[in-house]
């Protein structure tokens, strides 16, 4: 077994028994890492803390092709506490977050640009002001799920690449999202289409919206204003998209995600 040295997020912690637990970490190097910790080495920092929300430095033993390891030493070097006013809102937004990754991410997969963005995403949930969080969240989640691969289409028709006709007799759902096609169809495409089961009608202000948080740094996306139902109506399409699209890598187990959100929505209202 070789030594390796890495830096990570725990996206996930599973207790098999008194003195077996395993993790599973975002690496820049690996993508998602799962290893082994022993007794001695659990992971509970300093006054009894879980490192859930912890940029961590690790070296780990790995099998030569192995696709699981041995954690040998670990030291937390950032610490996500969200301790500012909105606890309970920038908890759950770094959950959904990490939860969301945890079902994306593929072993032996690095995607370096997706874990420098997740860290300044969780830096910025712990330090801005709570009311940002939303616009936050939103840029983060469209930012990850377009260099996963997942980006929705939303400039032109996903059918016949053609303009998309806003039908302004229905403001609040002049456009037809189609889930399978990963973006907006047109008329004629969506007439010819043979169900009509994936489509998800949007707003155009919903959709002007969600390109100008695709098209915006993390920074930018947190100064946009995002109301809770237009963060959930996006959240809706995301997930029904990755539901369908992931497919091959593994589904999107309980979709608790949203209800989290609506919860955390909830909390961080009230
Ligand atoms: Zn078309």
């Amino acid at each position: 077994m070789a030594i390796h040295k890495s830096e990570g997020i725990i996206l996930s912690t599973a207790n098999w028994s008194e003195s077996s637990q395993t993790i599973t970490l975002f690496t820049p190097d690996r993508g998602r890492l799962v290893l082994n910790v022993r007794e001695a080495r659990r992971l509970t920092g300093k006054r009894g803390r879980p490192m859930t929300f912890a940029r961590l430095e690790f070296s780990y033993y790995l099998r030569e092709g192995g696709e699981s390891g041995y954690l040998s030493d670990v030291e937390p070097v950032e610490v996500f506490l969200f301790e500012k006013d909105g606890q309970l809102g920038r908890l759950t937004f770094a959950s959904a977050s990490l939860e969301l990754l945890n079902n994306l991410l593929i072993v032996s997969d690095p995607q370096p640009a997706c874990y420098q963005i997740t860290l300044s995403f969780l830096r910025m949930a712990d330090s801005i002001d709570k009311n940002r969080l939303p616009g936050l969240f939103a840029g983060y989640i469209f930012r990850v799920i377009s260099l996963l691969g997942f980006r929705p289409n939303l400039a032109g028709c996903a059918g016949c690449g053609g303009e998309i006709a806003v039908d302004t007799a229905e403001p609040e759902a002049g456009l037809y999202f189609s889930i399978e096609r990963g973006g907006l169809v047109c008329d004629d495409c969506r007439r010819a289409m043979p169900g009509q089961d994936h489509l998800i009608g949007l707003s155009e202000m919903l959709r002007s919206k969600m390109l100008n948080l695709m098209e915006s740094s993390l920074e930018e996306a947190a100064r946009i204003p995002v109301t809770l139902s237009e963060l959930n109506a996006m959240m809706n399409l995301v997930t029904s998209l990755l539901k369908y699209h992931s497919g091959t890598i593994r589904p999107l187990k309980s979709f608790d995600f949203l209800e989290k959100l609506t919860r955390a929505v909830k909390a961080y209202g009230g």
